[in-house]
Parts: structure tokens; C-alpha cells; sequence
């Protein structure tokens, strides 16, 4: 799946994408003003704690607005939500000014059709830095491709029509505004607006560079986004690539209970209440289906020099146990429905019984 770009790909990539000037001197800058900005305050007054409190807020609003929003909600729509929240989420979404959410969620489809290609408008094939802010300094080629359905929707267009004016107050002014209460307008300004803005961006970033460089790939070999917990701290759950870029229209990204996804965790909150509906969810069952077939074929590969004919026998026998534990997994998946606890009980110890018959053939190459 490796993929060269040419000298030619490369000089016709700069024709058709000169450099955007002003998204590159406002990426360059901003976290300069946010540095320095929230020093000049400090020599001045003391910061409120009130002020750090609303960074926090506007940090994991600003940052969720996207990973909530533009991501798993128009991106994949992974969920529905109700018309406040998602106009809260293009608001919180435009102050962390990532453009709108239907340029945004354009660039993101194209990313996961096109993943690892030159077609991929971020393509960690063109190196890290590119993939976290250098394809952000060229203008993009192309108008609504496959977003139809979000240029339909009357929100969404209203902010796409009205961005710069809604997440400059979103993004700078409001958080000003609000610090006047307890301090000056330039403490929720340059601490909450334009410090706050750095963080969320590089964090942000992360997705696009950092999942497709380091971690484990358990759903998916074919590309080189990967799963990564400690990525997820820093990425409001978006850590979990591989998951994600396997199952895109799951809502979660980290799927076991404990993962730390707090956008996951909020897109569920909010279904109490009705707020969001329809969250969509990848079965159980595809899930193990793939991690099983992903490590089988992946032993089976580091065993390659077994012969022919051993491994021939080896993948057959794999197979049959893993064939016989899914459908054992599926009688004990319907039983609970159904349920039927006697059924659940036998196919559920008959599920693990072949799971671990599976594991221990895995672990015995040399047995053949
Ligand atoms: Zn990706
Ligand atoms: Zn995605």
C-alpha cells in the first residue's frame, strides 16, 4: 500500500494548490499572540482562576465542537442530534477555528476514501508534518464533493455562510466578554481565545498525524491509522484511529467501556436525554470477526518458513476453530436477545471454549 509521489505529482500538487497566505500566517502567528498575549496580561494582573477555568471549558467545548461535531456527527453521522445541539456544536465547532463544517467534513471524507493515497488531502504518506499542519497551508481544489446532504442542511449552511464572523466572536470575543465579569476583556481574549485556540489546534492535529504513526493497527492492516490510548488523552478520544478508520460509522471510537473517548462518552450522556438519537454501533460479532482473522493471518505470516503443506494444514485448522467460535458467539448474541438463559449459557461456554482452543493453536507453531 506504499505510495510515491513523484517529482510530477509534486510540482502539479503546487500549480493546482498554491499557498493559502492568510490560513498560513494565522496558523503561524496565533499561537505567538496566545504566548505572548497571556505573558503581557500576567505582568499586568494576576490571571483569575476564573479565566483558567474557562480555557479548561473552552478547551474541551471548542475541542469536543469538533470531534463531536464535524467529526462523528456531520463527518460520519455516526448519531443524529437535536437542532440545539448541533447548532451549539457548529458554534463551539467554528471557535476552534478549523474552517466550517462543511469544508471540514468534505476534506475528512475524502481522508477516509482516499486514506494513504495522494488523493488523501492528508496523507501521512507525505510525511508527519504535512499530515498535522503543512497540507493547511495550501489552498484546497475542489467544491462540495459528497457532502450534499450536509449543504441541505439549514444549519450548516448558516454557518458556513457566516463563519468568519461567528467564530471570531465565538472564538475571541465571547470568552473576553465573559472575563469582564471578574478581570479585563484581554484575560478570556489572549488566555481562553488565542492560548486556548494553540492547544486545541495541535491537539486536533494529532488526529491526522500522530493516530497514523503510533500505535497498534487490531481492526485494520490495510492503512496506517492506528490505535493509541495516550494519543486519545490528548485527542478528546480520537485516539483510537484504527477502530475508527475501520468502523467510521460507529460513534464510539474507543469501544471498551473504560477507553478513555470522552467524546463517546458525551455523545451518550446526551442520549438520555434525547438530545442525540440513533447512535450507531459496529456488532460485536464483525468486531471479533476481524481482530480474529487480523492475528491469524498475522501469525501465520511470521511462520511463513514453516513449509507449505504445515501451514496449509496450520490456517485450515485456524479457520475451522474461528468459524465454529463466531457462530457459537452469534447463538449466544441471539439467545440474550431472545432471552433464552439456558441457550445463552451453553453457547456462550461453547464461545469460549472454541476462543481458547483457537488461542492455543495460535501459540503452537512448532506442534506441526
Ligand atoms: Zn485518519
Ligand atoms: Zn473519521
Amino acid at each position: 500500500m506504499e505510495q510515491e509521489f513523484s517529482m510530477t505529482t509534486q510540482a502539479e500538487f503546487k500549480v493546482k494548490n498554491p499557498i493559502d497566505w492568510v490560513t498560513t500566517i494565522f496558523l503561524l502567528t496565533s499561537p505567538l499572540v496566545g504566548i505572548f498575549g497571556t505573558l503581557y496580561v500576567a505582568l499586568y494582573e494576576t490571571i483569575h482562576l476564573g479565566t483558567w477555568a474557562l480555557f479548561l471549558f473552552y478547551f474541551f467545548a471548542t475541542g469536543m465542537g469538533i470531534t463531536v461535531g464535524y467529526h462523528r456527527l456531520f463527518s460520519h453521522k455516526a448519531y443524529e442530534a437535536k437542532s440545539p445541539i448541533k447548532l451549539l456544536l457548529l458554534l463551539f465547532g467554528a471557535a476552534a477555528f478549523q474552517s466550517t463544517a462543511l469544508e471540514w467534513s468534505e476534506d475528512h471524507r475524502i481522508h477516509h476514501k482516499f486514506v494513504d493515497t495522494d488523493k488523501d488531502p492528508y496523507s501521512i504518506k507525505k510525511g508527519f508534518w504535512y499530515a498535522h499542519i503543512g497540507w493547511l497551508f495550501r489552498k484546497r481544489n475542489y467544491v462540495q464533493q459528497g457532502v450534499q446532504d450536509l449543504a441541505s442542511d439549514p444549519l450548516v449552511l448558516w454557518q458556513h455562510k457566516h463563519f468568519y464572523s461567528i467564530s471570531i466572536f465565538m472564538c475571541f470575543i465571547l470568552p473576553g466578554l465573559i472575563t469582564m465579569l471578574w478581570g479585563s476583556f484581554l484575560e478570556g481574549f489572549f488566555v481562553a481565545g488565542f492560548l486556548r485556540l494553540f492547544v486545541v489546534h495541535q491537539f486536533t492535529f494529532f488526529i491526522n498525524s500522530a493516530c497514523h504513526v503510533w500505535g497498534e493497527r487490531t481492526f485494520s492492516k490495510e492503512q496506517t491509522a492506528r490505535d493509541n490510548w495516550v494519543i486519545a488523552f490528548f485527542t478528546f478520544g480520537e485516539g483510537f484511529h484504527n477502530f475508527h478508520h475501520e468502523f467510521q460509522m460507529d460513534y464510539r471510537n474507543g469501544i471498551r467501556w473504560y477507553d478513555y473517548d470522552p467524546s463517546k462518552w458525551m455523545i451518550k450522556f446526551l442520549s438520555f436525554f434525547g438530545l442525540t438519537y440513533n447512535l450507531k454501533k459496529v456488532s460485536e460479532e464483525k468486531i471479533l470477526q476481524k481482530t480474529m482473522f487480523i492475528k491469524e493471518k498475522e501469525t501465520l505470516h511470521q511462520f511463513a518458513n514453516l513449509g507449505e503443506e504445515k501451514l496449509k494444514t496450520w490456517s485450515e485448522q485456524l479457520a475451522h476453530l474461528r468459524e465454529t467460535a463466531i457462530a457459537e458467539f452469534q447463538k449466544w448474541s441471539k439467545a440474550k436477545q431472545t432471552a433464552n438463559e439456558k441457550e445463552a449459557v451453553v453457547s456462550k461456554e461453547k464461545f469460549e471454549t472454541t476462543k481458547e482452543n483457537w488461542e492455543k493453536l495460535l501459540s503452537q507453531p512448532l506442534f506441526f
